[in-house]
């Protein structure tokens, strides 16, 4: 139960429980404040700073370039630009504000320290064309996080240029296209799970492979004998997400990697739930030759709002010597090295692919991870999978009584709780629940993937969010989830109490409106 909002819905929103009739004159309900957007707002003429005319002509031939009417921007005072931005903010949900349950995209909280760090001045003014004698700390920071991120995989090196999960995932596809090529062989098949991440077969047909899909058991997790015959001479490699998207282990990861190994194919690892195993598991014992770690999820550092990713790409000892320059890898010493083009061939790296980058990747992302990983310690990152598999276990069996978990029987999940919409009365599906968590104050949690299961809910609590927080979240999904089973029609026109009711995503999708109309703006 919730004990903010124990009997789950207030009768005196009255019929539908629809709070559309309650009109003001400011459009601002309560603290809830309306916003227009900022075209409609300004008028132009009307400027922020009071800027002199120029002193003298423009240079002779240039005035060609000049505008011949002035720019169509909106025209608002410093005042009413900041109070824009401010209220628009404050229709924002953030991991700041509350839990933020994505599956799959493991946002959790951004300990402030990783901000400070990354804000220091000697890693925050870099310039990417400084001469590399004068940046020795930046590099030794690289160096230090890619030794970690080497360690926590038990690989072999690490290609610390990617920028994202996603471009991760391009360069340990190239990796093994360039290892297959060297070998004078043609295999132009990848073979990827029914419930695999959308970017791993856009990456692989993007890469030049053809896709193919595995089935999943009806336990959730890779069909072994399905993958076992498909192998053969064609087949480049298989990418499996490991924890897979049903939040599950995939326990025979090793007989996998096996079997791919011994039909002559490479086994890439989408390594975005790596949080889950954590100081826990090495893929590198579990037989996998390349996976992306996003950073921006495993090690911390605020994703939300679509930026800005890391997602370096870990190597067995097979694919080493294709990776992209710059490299680091473990050489004989034992020692850490960051290989350029200069030195690959001393590094026996004179069959890298190319570049993934243009420099040396995302430094930001790279300070903030290491800040979080020299602040947690060995034994602090294991106990950050430890926590957040806890968590997503006790947000699993705190609703299985309620909604439907297809995978409860496959034993404790991992760090994501994973339930469908199997079992709601006739007329009440997943999207439902997701609007109606909107009005209890939560960010819904991912529906509709992974695509394997009906009416899919994903939820990922992470480590960060306490047992009162969780039990919230837990009240107030079950309280929606009770109202659904009642067949409660006014959760079929939720949200009610945000700043906007349900959209018609079709038409968004279908018909967006994407341009301003000087016109109606009275411009
Ligand atoms: C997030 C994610 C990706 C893509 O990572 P980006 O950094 O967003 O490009 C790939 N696979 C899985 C399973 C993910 O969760």
């Amino acid at each position: 139960m919730n004990a903010h909002n124990p009997s789950g819905w207030r009768p005196e929103m009255g019929e539908g429980g629809n709070l559309d009739a309650v009109a003001t004159t400011s459009g601002d309900r309560g603290l809830m404040l309306e916003e227009a957007l900022i075209f409609e707002l300004g008028a132009p003429g009307k400027c922020g700073v009071e800027l002199d005319e120029p002193a003298c002509d423009p240079v002779p031939g240039l005035a060609r370039f000049l505008r011949k009417a002035p720019p169509a921007l909106p025209g608002l005072t410093e005042p009413e630009t900041v109070r824009h931005y401010t209220r628009l903010s404050r229709q924002n949900y953030a991991i700041d504000l509350g839990p933020f349950p994505l599956g799959s995209c493991t946002m959790k909280h951004n300990p402030r320290l990783n901000e400070k760090v990354a804000r220091l001045p000697g890693f925050a003014d870099l310039h990417p064309l400084a001469p590399q004698q004068t940046v020795r700390g930046a590099l030794e920071v690289i160096n230090q996080l890619a030794e970690w991120l080497i360690t926590l995989t038990g690989m072999h090196g690490v290609a610390m240029t990617p920028k994202a999960g996603a471009h991760g995932e391009l360069c340990g596809l190239l990796c093994i296209k360039a290892a297959i090529e060297a070998r004078g062989e043609a295999r132009s098949v990848i073979l990827v799970p029914e419930s695999a991440h959308g970017t791993n077969p856009a990456t692989a047909a993007f890469a030049g492979f053809t896709v193919e899909a595995i089935p999943a058991t009806a336990a959730g997790r890779v069909d072994l004998a399905a993958l076992a015959a498909r192998l053969g001479p064609d087949v480049a490699g298989v990418m499996i997400t490991n924890p897979n998207t049903c939040g599950l282990f995939e326990r025979e990861m090793k007989t996998i990697s096996d079997a791919v190994h011994a039909a002559g194919g490479y086994v890439y690892c989408d390594g975005a739930n790596f949080n889950a195993i954590v100081g826990r598991v090495r893929p590198g014992d579990l037989g996998i030759d390349a996976m992306h770690i996003n950073l921006h999820k495993t090690f911390s550092t605020p994703h939300g709002g679509g930026g800005p990713g890391s997602g370096p790409v870990v190597l067995s000892e097979a694919l080493c010597p294709f990776g992209p320059l710059p490299f680091t890898a473990r050489t004989a010493d034992g020692v850490v090295h960051l290989v350029e083009e200069e030195d690959a061939e001393a590094f026996g790296h004179a069959q890298a692919f190319g570049r993934m980058a243009a420099f040396h990747g995302q430094m930001g992302m790279f300070t903030r991870a290491l800040a979080y990983i020299l602040s947690h310690g060995a034994d602090g990152l294991r106990q950050v999978a430890e926590d957040a598999v806890l968590n997503a276990n006790y947000v699993l069996r705190s609703l299985e009584d309620v909604l439907s978990a297809p995978f409860a029987a496959s034993g404790p999940c991992m760090h994501e709780a994973l339930f469908s919409d199997d079992g709601l009365p006739e007329g009440f599906s997943t999207l439902d629940l997701a609007k109606g968590l909107i009005d209890e104050g939560f960010h819904p949690m991912t529906v509709y993937f992974p695509l394997v299961v009906h009416g899919a809910m994903l939820i990922e609590p992470t480590e960060t969010e306490s047992k009162a927080g969780l039990d919230r979240f837990i009240g107030s999904l079950r309280s929606l989830a009770e109202r659904a089973r009642a067949s409660d029609p006014s959760l079929k026109t939720a949200p009610h109490l945000a700043p906007r009711r349900r959209l018609d995503e079709t038409l968004a999708a279908r018909k967006p409106v994407l341009v301003w109309k000087e016109a109606a703006a009275g411009g």
